[in-house]
């Protein structure tokens, strides 16, 4: 019993921060060039406390958008209001491809709880038997996708972790940046975790939020939607109509600490683009 309270406190603490902190952007304001914001409208994102970081701009709480993304972003797309959604990049496989991994371990990098929910979350991908798989390395140099931590600063005000998606010369997104505190600070399984960095994963394959068109759906909150006309919000087929936080798809935009393991649409959609 008192496990449960104290989870539930931990997460009521990471609802706080979060809210806080987008408060926080949205009242200083950043210097967002207009025609950034203009061009993720555009394209189907929600600009609502975009963050300029080191590698670009941050978006939705955790998607990294680069310059190479924005300058290739390029044709229009209808933008439906049901589930299951890619950018128009993906990784290219030529049929099969390993995607090798690194991340930090020990001091300065990860504890063998947050590399446990790594190892588990490639577990996951590699599962369902796709055109990708994923592998974790040791050496950082030949590593397709590095996995480091976030600033103390963003670790501290609660954001979880951030990745991007692929180029459009058809590699994965290079970088998760992941907070190494979800164990020690907010109690998470080590499912927990792996749910976290399987939805960052899924990002740098390409994978957008299921919610994307309305992001209350997981994140409470009022109806934000971020328009119908934009570029690189691909439905994919086979996927149901509408999103419910009640399916715990993995790509859901705000996490609530708990284990969202592949979903049957889940599943259809990785199998459709791997
Ligand atoms: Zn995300």
């Amino acid at each position: 019993m008192r496990k449960s309270i104290l989870l539930l406190f931990s997460l009521m603490v990471i609802g706080m921060i979060t809210y806080s902190c987008q408060k926080e952007t949205l009242e200083t304001g950043n210097e967002i060039p207009t025609k950034v914001i203009e061009q993720l409208t555009a394209m189907g994102f929600n600009p609502d406390g975009i963050e300029k970081v080191d590698e670009g701009y941050r978006i939705e709480r955790d998607i990294i958008i680069t310059e190479e993304f924005l300058e290739h972003a390029g044709h229009e797309h209808r933008v439906p209001g049901v589930e299951q959604y890619s950018t128009n990049n993906l990784v290219s496989t030529g049929g099969n491809r390993v995607i090798t991994m690194y991340a930090d371990e020990g001091r300065r990098g990860y504890s063998a709880a947050m590399i446990a929910g790594l190892d588990e979350a490639i577990n996951r991908f590699n599962a369902e038997n796709l055109s990708i798989a994923f592998q974790r390395i040791s050496n950082r140099n030949q590593a397709d996708i590095v996995m480091t931590r976030l600033s103390k600063r963003d670790e501290r005000r609660g954001v979880l972790g951030s990745a991007g998606f692929p180029t459009s010369s058809g590699d994965p997104y290079g970088e998760i940046k992941m907070s190494g505190i979800l164990e020690s600070a907010y109690g998470l399984s080590t499912n927990g975790i792996a749910t976290i960095i399987a939805h960052e994963m899924g990002h740098c394959v390409g994978f957008r939020h299921t919610d994307y068109f309305d992001r209350s759906i997981s994140c409470g909150g009022g109806t934000s939607n971020e328009g119908t006309a934009g570029v690189g919000a691909n439905h994919i087929p086979g996927t149901p109509t509408g999103a419910s936080l009640s399916a715990k798809s993995w790509m859901l935009s705000c996490t609530d600490g708990s284990d969202r393991p592949f979903n049957n649409d889940d599943q259809i959609a990785l199998d459709y683009l791997y």
